[in-house]
């Protein structure tokens, strides 16, 4: 045994869901592997909302959903060692259990209730450590790392305020800390000037919290909306229901908007595409397996070198989404065997082509179309795009309403989610051309999101709500070109072949910032990039290379230095790692998880006495 006396600390900075999942992995390891002497386990978080985040955050108003049925949240994890709590529940159960709700897997519940969930599991773990181990907890934002003796010295604000000198030493750090805050871009400066300048107008370039973002706003005004992703949900929602309005069902079970009178007249949605996200809704039942884009077949493609998405990935994928659509369009038809008969992806064709002849009139379907409905430079007038758009989300709302097995659009729709554990093994450490992750980062990922992880159908029918009752106006949604109007003091959003002006009094972005590094204006990554603890991941090949915008790591998580020296004494999990890794921006527990053996390595390391194993 060592002495009882000496502390060994680990810091981990960022106390939402994936740090507090780091500290999970700690306190299981270290039931397993016990340590010698007394260990501390700090958790920095920049609010008193630790588990929850500000994502979950537990007083946000209730008609925030999850994006995700319940059936997927497990903040548990199911590999060994098993967690020191004594009842680890799924979010399913624990919502049963603790809310006096009945849910299924399949529902969507507030994300309020998620932070419920995961802070009274981070209280679990807290008050069941093993052994000699302690949690600290403290609200404050770090601001800068350093090296000190062979360990780690934080620099700590609290409220604005930099504390005195670090006086406390940790041998190893973890970083999750979660979406970037990116510096703003000289268009946003100018819209912040434009309106700190005309007391007629205002620019909104956050929209969280949203119960303070739009208090000043006043009753009847108009908006132009920045993003039509998922944030543009929030924000609209906030905007309606969050200044009292009501949505109800009608006789016949239409959803209809009863206003308050304090929402806005109009708000004109607008992004490059002007296309809403497609709603999902999750059906109970055993989900069909992708036929092509399998293991075997992806296997065979990382053996030949660096990927390239459009050659090599895409035509197996948009062989699946032909698969899904014709299986489920047939059985509809009346072919209750649909595709399943099918040897090879020829064979579907010569299937689908027989399917065709007995069906003429039947939607045909292309995975370039889905994903690109409109070709990219087509212009509409405001008020057809507006019909369009009208039109189309109805469609969307009432396939994504039937469900996966009976919608082929719905069909077609889960392609891509079932296909991203896989993609994230081929993407991840540049396992794509630097040409090659740059197309699929800029040009396809965002499409494939748009069709794929939309809002839960209860949101849409809301969306759709509003669009019949005249407040979503999507005149001016694809590509508008964004003026100031110095006369009259509001922002002009101008789209369509006949240039029609709408004039707003609010600006507001509905967008949350993309991972990336270089713009991160956060101090702490600034200073752990200035001090060269960290560098951002470039992918490269022979004569290209793609900057994303990732901090490198190895594929244990550990950080790359600008010697080029893996540190084991920090490591990073989640978003701050989106670029070198896939699809981190999620609560899941398997995809991208590096704390489970950075948990083992230093559980290892600290079940020696420190003399032996303390270097540097
Ligand atoms: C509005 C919104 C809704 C979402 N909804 C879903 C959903 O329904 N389902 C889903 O799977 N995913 C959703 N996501 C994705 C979300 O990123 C993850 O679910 C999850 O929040 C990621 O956890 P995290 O701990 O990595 O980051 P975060 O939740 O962002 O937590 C990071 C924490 O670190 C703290 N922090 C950051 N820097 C410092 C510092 N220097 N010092 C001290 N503390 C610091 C922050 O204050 C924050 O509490 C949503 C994201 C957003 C923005």
């Amino acid at each position: 045994m060592g002495d009882y006396k000496t502390i060994r600390k680990i810091a981990i900075i960022g106390g939402g869901p994936k740090g507090i999942y780091g500290f999970e992995r700690l306190a299981a390891w270290f039931k397993v592997n016990p340590p010698t002497e007394r260990i501390e386990i700090r958790i920095f978080n920049r609010t008193d909302s630790f588990a929850a985040g500000e994502n979950y955050r537990v007083g946000q108003p209730s008609w925030l959903l999850i994006n995700n049925p319940v059936g997927e949240v497990n903040m548990w994890p199911e590999e060994k060692p098993s967690p020191v709590v004594p009842l680890p529940l799924s979010l399913t159960e624990w919502v049963n259990r603790n809310e006096n709700l009945h849910v299924t897997d399949q529902d969507y519940t507030s994300r309020a209730i998620v932070g419920r969930y995961l802070a009274h599991g981070f209280r679990l773990i807290a008050s069941n450590l093993p052994d000699k181990v302690f949690g600290n907890y403290s609200v404050g934002e770090v601001t800068d790392i350093y090296k000190d003796s062979g360990k780690y010295a934080l620099c700590m604000d609290t409220n604005g305020h930099e504390k005195s000198p670090p006086t406390e030493l940790y041998d190893h750090v973890l970083l999750a800390t979660g979406h970037p805050r990116n510096r703003e871009t000289e268009e946003q400066l100018r819209y912040q000037s434009f309106a700190n300048k005309h007391t007629s107008c205002g620019y909104i370039p956050y929209i969280y919290p949203v119960e303070t973002a739009f208090k000043d706003l006043p009753p009847s005004c108009s908006i132009g909306m920045k993003g039509i992703g998922l944030t543009f949900v929030d924000a609209v929602l906030a905007l309606t229901e969050g200044k009292g309005g009501v949505f109800k069902r009608d006789e016949s079970e239409k959803l209809v908007y009863n206003p308050s009178g304090n929402e806005p007249k109009v708000i004109y949605p607008f992004s490059r595409s002007g296309l809403p996200m497609l709603p999902r809704r999750s059906v109970p039942g055993e989900m069909s397996k992708l036929k092509f884009f399998t293991k075997p077949e992806l296997q065979k493609i990382q053996t030949r070198g660096k990927i390239d998405f459009k050659q090599q990935i895409w035509p197996l994928l948009s062989q699946d989404m032909i698969y899904a659509y014709y299986d489920i369009a047939m059985k509809e038809a009346g072919f209750p065997e649909g595709l399943s008969a099918s040897t090879d992806f020829e064979d579907v064709q010569r299937t689908v082509a027989e399917y065709q002849q007995k069906c003429p009139g039947l939607k045909r379907f292309d995975p370039d179309t889905f994903l690109d409905p409109l070709q990219e430079n087509s212009t509409f007038d405001g008020q057809t795009f507006h019909q369009y758009i009208h039109s189309q989300y109805n469609f969307y709302v009432k396939e994504a309403r039937k469900g996966e097995f009976k919608s082929p659009l719905a069909a077609v729709t889960a392609v891509w989610k079932k296909a991203s554990s896989l993609f994230c093994d081929l993407y991840s450490f540049g396992g794509f051309t630097p040409e090659s992750q740059r197309y699929f980062d800029r040009s396809i990922r965002g499409k494939l999101n748009r069709v794929t992880f939309g809002p839960p159908v209860e949101s849409a029918e809301k969306m759709y709500a509003l669009v019949e009752s005249g407040i979503l106006n999507f005149g001016a949604a694809r590509s508008p070109n964004l003026s100031m109007d110095e006369k009259s003091g509001a922002f002009i959003l101008e789209s369509g072949q006949r240039s029609l002006r709408h004039h707003v009094q609010y600006l507001v972005d509905a967008r949350i910032p993309k991972m990336s590094l270089a713009d991160d204006c956060s101090k702490l990554f600034r200073k752990l990039l200035n001090r060269g603890l960290i560098t951002t991941f470039i992918n490269r090949a022979t004569q290209e290379a793609y900057q994303t915008g990732a901090v490198n790591i190895t594929p244990e998580g550990f950080v790359i230095d600008n010697q080029g020296n893996v540190n084991s004494g920090i490591a990073v999990t989640g978003t701050p790692t989106e670029g070198i890794t896939f699809d981190n921006d999620t609560l899941s527990r398997n995809r991208n998880n590096f704390v489970n053996s950075w948990a083992e390595y230093i559980s290892k390391e600290y079940a020696k006495p420190e003399t032996e194993h303390h270097a540097n």
